[in-house]
């Protein structure tokens, strides 16, 4: 889509060489706009982003945000931060540092331009729910001393934050709680299911099922949480959030390792493995809130995001 001067606007997209935040800034671009992308590439990588050098509304900066950052945006993304256990456990001081001084440090940015700022929070402030499906009005269960608490309790105070920001200096700040998502550019070895299991299948290994696989997740294709993260952004100031952006339908974790070896045509058997501490048992999005305020539900079904998403996983191969 071409934009004028008037229409265009440059977004500030932390993490934006991560796995949802590469997808994010495709869609940005192909809608005219310009892209800051700014990554320490902890866990991002630049390929996921090289298709876009060269494009004159495109600048990556390698930057980690719990260094304060000066520059002049319209808008800004914060997606800055560690995802799957294995990564945000490697450092679990610098993953609780990129939540809360990360935070500290794009709020105070927003304040200065008095520009809408949008968190990536999660589902994992809920910890391991007692209220099911989850509605943003549950406040969670959470371990604060426990091993997944770096991030749990990192995006908890990172809420605050934000909700801080917004009375005490009238900031325009958006919420969203992301489930579970997953599509190309997933890191290969990032511990979460879904890249497990594809890796797995496809080099015909075992399948390793924590506990019984009874724990459930639902699972949202990438393409239909970026569009969800837009229609926050794009949302009247006066709707802050949270909201709870993820696909309802609900897998156990055994399912989902079948559907896997069934979809690659693998040969590889499930296998079960101790449950990692903190393992929320079950977990589905009410989107009821997302439905009314964005209008937004996922349209891409797992079979359908799964199809997209095993080629990449080959291509890795
Ligand atoms: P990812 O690890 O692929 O991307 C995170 C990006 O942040 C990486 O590119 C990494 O290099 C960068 N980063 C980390 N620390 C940084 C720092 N200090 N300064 C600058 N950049 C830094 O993860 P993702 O799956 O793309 O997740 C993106 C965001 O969405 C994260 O905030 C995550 O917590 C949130 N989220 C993701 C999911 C999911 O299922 N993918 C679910 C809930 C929430
Ligand atoms: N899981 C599994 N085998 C794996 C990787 C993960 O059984 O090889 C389980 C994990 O214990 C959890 C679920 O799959 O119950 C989702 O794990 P993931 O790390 O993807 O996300 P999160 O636990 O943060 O929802």
């Amino acid at each position: 889509m071409s934009r004028n001067y008037f229409s265009r606007k440059r977004y500030l997209v932390t993490g934006g060489a991560g796995f949802v935040g590469s997808h994010l800034i495709d869609r940005l671009l192909e809608e005219g706009h310009e892209v800051l992308c700014v990554d320490n590439l902890f866990t991002g990588s630049k390929e996921n982003i090289a298709h876009h050098l060269g494009n004159p509304r495109f600048e990556f900066m390698r930057h980690d945000i719990c260094f304060p950052l000066f520059v002049e945006v319209d808008a800004i993304y914060n997606l800055a931060c560690p995802a799957s256990p294995i990564h945000y456990q490697y450092d679990p001081v610098q993953t609780l540092k990129v939540s809360v001084v990360g935070s500290i440090n794009m709020l105070g940015l927003a304040k200065r331009l008095r520009c809408p700022i949008l968190q990536a929070s999660t589902s994992e402030v809920y910890g391991d729910p007692k209220v099911h499906p989850q509605t943003e009005d549950y406040w969670g269960n959470v371990n604060p001393i426990g091993l997944r608490s770096c991030y749990d309790e990192g995006k908890r105070c990172a809420e605050t934050l934000f909700s801080d920001y917004r009375r005490q200096h009238e900031l325009n700040t958006k919420l969203a709680r992301i489930f579970n998502t997953y599509g190309p550019r997933m890191h290969p070895a990032d511990g979460r299911v879904v890249s497990n299991f594809a890796m797995q299948a496809l080099r015909g290994d075992d399948i390793t099922i924590y506990g019984d696989g009874s724990q459930t997740r639902s699972f949202c294709y990438v393409a239909d949480l970026v569009d969800g993260l837009m229609r926050l952004m794009e949302s009247p100031p006066e709707f802050a959030g949270p909201v709870n952006l993820g696909n309802p339908v609900e897998f156990t974790i055994a399912e989902l390792g079948e559907l896997m070896i069934e979809m690659t045509g693998s040969k590889s058997k499930l296998i079960y493995e101790p449950l990692p501490s903190d393992d929320p048992t079950q977990r589905k999005p009410d989107i009821t809130l997302a439905k009314d305020k964005l209008c937004w539900e996922p349209t891409v079904a797992l079979r359908d995001g799964l199809e997209k998403t095993i080629p990449f996983f080959r291509g890795l191969l």
